[in-house]
């Protein structure tokens, strides 16, 4: 019998990873692939099969999506610089037709977007009906490198929590699937690849001088990342916790967490609102 992505999982990703109440990041193995059974050379295989899978599955929202189906699929990536955000784009997301993905990443704000609510951006790249949505970044930047670095008082970043409730369980009840993806990588491999990047001309252009900084406020980030798990994963959007010091495993489970989303909206081919066999008798015809 040929062998199906269910032997290679003892707990389903969308089990395993997603965050525990009372879960602690400190105590998290970066490198584990919980819920695998297999190695590196059964993930990359299967990512392969998977990616086959889910492909058809956003077709088929893509299809719905252009017969009045309102619902939407949304994948936000979260994790410090080199978790594999651009990665995970390129690799899981780049398995499905790119007609049928809204993409958008979010860098420090544009003078125009630091106008706005931190929220204003974030709604004009939600994804459209029929859309799978990743965003690279997302509003929780604005209780994580905005809380790190003070850049707005205690006393506004802590209302935000409430507010992104607030927001995400709109777009819920509108039609929207959250998938909401953090994604941990250990100080160590951290290094390993910011090295990676230093002694690699073709990685040259991902380093910045910046991440080296950043990394002395490490621990400052896991509080504040441990904080919007704890604040934001909700029975209608939950975070999920991905181990990423492998990446090809962090792939293969956010692939699953794709492929559960999409099974759960139950989709069907559209049935054609003509008549197949007029239409085949006009088309010899023609
Ligand atoms: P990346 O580093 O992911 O390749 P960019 O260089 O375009 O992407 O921008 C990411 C940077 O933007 C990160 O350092 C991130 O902390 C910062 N950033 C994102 N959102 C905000 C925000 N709301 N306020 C301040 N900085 C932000």
């Amino acid at each position: 019998m040929a062998e199906t992505n269910r032997d290679f999982w003892k707990t389903p990703a969308v089990e395993i990873l997603r965050m525990r109440p009372g879960q602690t990041i400190s105590e998290l193995d970066r490198n584990g692939t919980p819920g695998f059974i297999g190695d590196k050379s059964d993930g990359l295989r299967l990512l392969e099969e998977r990616g086959t899978d889910l492909s058809v599955l956003q077709e088929k929202l893509y299809a719905n999506g252009r017969s009045g189906d309102r619902r939407s699929i949304l994948l936000i990536l979260q994790g410090m610089d080199t978790a594999g955000k651009g990665g995970m784009v390129r690799h899981v997301i780049g398995q499905v037709d790119p007609g049928g993905v809204d993409h958008a990443s979010f860098g420090v704000p544009t003078p125009e977007e630091k106008r706005h609510h931190y929220l204003w951006r974030i709604n004009k790249a939600l994804p459209r009906a029929g859309q799978l949505g990743v965003f690279d970044r997302s509003h929780y930047e604005d209780v994580l490198v905005v809380r790190v670095h003070d850049l707005v008082p205690e006393s506004v970043w802590s209302g935000r929590y409430d507010e992104i409730n607030r927001f995400e369980k709109e777009l819920v009840r509108g039609g929207m699937t959250l998938i909401k993806v953090a994604m941990f990588v250990s100080l160590d491999e951290q290094r390993r690849r910011l090295l990676d990047r230093l002694n690699r001309p073709d990685k040259h252009w991902k380093y910045n001088p910046a991440d080296v900084t950043e990394r002395k406020l490490w621990p400052a980030y896991q509080a504040a990342y441990q904080t919007m798990l704890d604040k934001t994963s909700t029975d209608y959007a939950p975070w999920y916790v991905i181990p990423s010091d492998r990446k090809w495993y962090s792939r293969i489970a956010v692939t699953e967490l794709l492929i559960d989303a999409f099974e759960k909206l139950d989709l069907h081919w559209p049935v054609a609102n003509f008549d197949i066999e007029t239409e085949k008798r006009r088309l010899a015809k023609s």
